[in-house]
């Protein structure tokens, strides 16, 4: 982490320009002051540095993270060891200003030195402290002649504050299914959304795809399994230019699900059920891959145990609690597999009654015991007037088995944990205002959360809304005649969908507005995007509302 230096006392106008600034070998910027901290003299024995764009993250009240990684050959699966910076430290200036809306010039409010450490990836966290609450700024990095793009960002309100917040979120963006649209679309609305949460499944993990949709978007090596590759595979995600563009318009907060490591992993359990110990090593490489690429205030990993979960608060209007449902999970029913259902999905090798005595063991956990409680006890100890879980699986049930106790379809979502959810929801029945966000399942909802989702006897706990994916498709053809059995047999779930798209919610004391942004072709980066359904959350009434 760099240190911080004293604000300027003399600004420097020139500094930070709105547009893409390119690298200047030769001549420096003129300035009318001489920068209070000169910029390392780096040996550049390098070419272009910043590839993969820049972003930021976690903001607080005072601070926010911000992000590169020096990256000159950033996808080579034949050499990407170190993607083409050599094997030494590098250092890094940075600098962030308060941003004019007019395009006028910036200010140059703080700057430093940060460390590009060659053991991680040479990428780059700086942790800015010291500035104003609530606030827009305009920041870039720069290594010797090379000065990256900028990015925009923003610090949450203060404690104590309630200003209306817009935030968005999405999950799941298998590159060689579809294009980036939704990420443009976000891009567009500016500082109109002020966070991003993303929930899970930034890469895929598999080989190339004889049947993707996207032959030019193919996934360039086999499944990925050790830290080169991860490095590999994240860069190529990152150079698409909408998914860098948007970690440049606003600060994100990110968690994971499972393709950042291994289709349907259950914490020390693989897809494919291998030996833990190599697993494990998988694991480590896995996430420090996706700590080297997210702009996350974490300290970084140093084994296959690692922290993620965390809570951010926008003043106390919305505390958001950063769910990690994979670390510690228990292995699903049937291994995460669709539960087979005559008629509907016809596999009928698997054994119902074994899965729901599985489901409905309390003794199995998702979050696992120690993020439990500090869940129940941050929901139940905040002062904030919203809470919010961002997480990535559906939590409202979703059956289409009719009869089945509990009657689960999907055993990778909160439905594979069925005794699990009820005993964890009944601690939160007294939590006021909550709202679940999830991803994971390539489709949008809108449903109720109730303590037990197949019991109307049970409260209703919260609101949920999953966002539809980014470009990632459903695995199988939904028929008129299976959407109208879910309708029959899950009431609490009021619209559903397979639309590509995201989520934005207008939240103030008394109400949050959600709606649905749909992907008109998902194929078309330049597709249109939008709002195609909207919902209402009211203050002191769990669940959802309507207008
Ligand atoms: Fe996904
Ligand atoms: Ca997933």
């Amino acid at each position: 982490m760099a240190a911080v230096v004293a604000p300027t006392s003399e600004p420097d106008p020139t500094a930070v320009p709105q547009s893409t600034a390119t690298p200047q070998p030769t001549e420096p910027e003129p300035t009318t002051e001489p920068t209070p901290t000169p910029e390392p003299v780096v040996e550049v024995d390098f070419e272009e540095p910043f590839t993969l764009g820049v972003a930021s993250g976690d903001p607080t009240e005072d601070s926010v993270i911000l992000w590169t990684r020096l990256a000159p050959d950033p996808h080579n699966p034949d050499k990407a060891e170190r993607n083409g910076m050599p094997d030494r430290d590098i250092p890094v200036f940075w600098e962030i200003a308060t941003s004019t809306p007019d395009g006028g010039p910036d200010l140059v409010l703080l700057q430093g030195e940060a460390t590009a450490s060659a053991a991680l990836g040479h990428s780059v966290h700086v942790d800015v402290q010291g500035l104003p609450a609530d606030t827009w700024f305009v920041f870039r990095f720069i290594v010797g002649p090379y000065r990256s793009a900028p990015g925009r960002t923003r610090t949450m309100p203060s404690a104590g504050a309630t200003p209306a917040l817009t935030y968005a979120f999405s999950s799941c963006q298998r590159r060689d299914a579809g294009a980036y649209a939704a990420h443009r679309a976000l891009v567009e609305r500016g500082d109109d959304i002020d966070l991003f949460f993303w929930l899970g499944d930034y890469i895929y993990e598999g080989g190339p795809n004889a049947a993707a949709a996207l032959p030019d978007r193919q996934h360039d090596s086999p499944e990925i399994e050790n830290l080169p590759m991860y490095r590999n595979r994240y860069a190529l995600y990152k150079t698409d230019p909408h998914l860098q563009a948007h970690h440049a318009t606003r600060p994100w907060i990110v968690t994971w699900d499972d393709h950042e490591l291994d289709n349907d992993y259950a914490g020390e359990t693989s897809e494919n059920e291998d030996e833990p110990g190599p697993f494990r090593g998988r694991r480590a490489a896995a996430y420090q891959a996706w700590y080297e690429h997210m702009p996350v205030r974490l300290p970084a990993p140093d084994s296959a145990d690692w922290q993620i979960y965390r809570d951010v608060r926008w003043g106390d209007l919305a505390h958001f609690m950063v769910l990690d449902g994979r670390q510690y999970r228990d292995d699903q029913p049937t291994d995460g597999n669709f539960v087979p259902v005559p008629g509907v999905l016809d596999d009928p090798s698997l054994p119902i009654r074994t899965i729901e005595a599985e489901a409905n063991d309390p003794n199995r956990t998702l979050l696992g015991r120690d993020q439990e409680d500090w869940l129940v006890n941050t929901a139940s100890g905040s002062s904030a007037q919203w809470k919010v879980l961002a997480q990535p699986v559906f939590m409202h049930g979703l059956s289409i088995v009719p009869g089945a106790n509990p009657p689960m379809t999907a055993p990778d979502t909160w439905d594979g944990y069925h005794g699990n959810r009820k005993e964890l929801l009944g601690r939160m029945v007294d939590v006021e205002n909550l709202v679940v966000l999830s991803g994971d399942f390539h489709s949008q909802s809108a449903a109720d959360v109730r303590v037990d989702p197949y019991d109307r006897s049970t409260p209703i706990v919260a609101a949920e809304f999953m966002s539809g994916a980014i470009s990632s498709q459903f695995p199988i053809p939904v028929s008129d005649s299976l959407l109208n059995l879910v309708a029959a047999i899950n009431p609490h779930i009021n619209h559903l969908g397979t639309a590509n798209g995201f989520v934005v919610c207008e939240v103030n004391t008394d109400e949050m507005r959600t709606g649905f942004w749909s992907v008109t072709d998902v194929l078309d980066p330049n597709s249109i995007v939008v709002e195609t359904s909207t919902y209402k959350v009211t203050a002191g009434t769990p669940g959802l509302d309507f207008f």
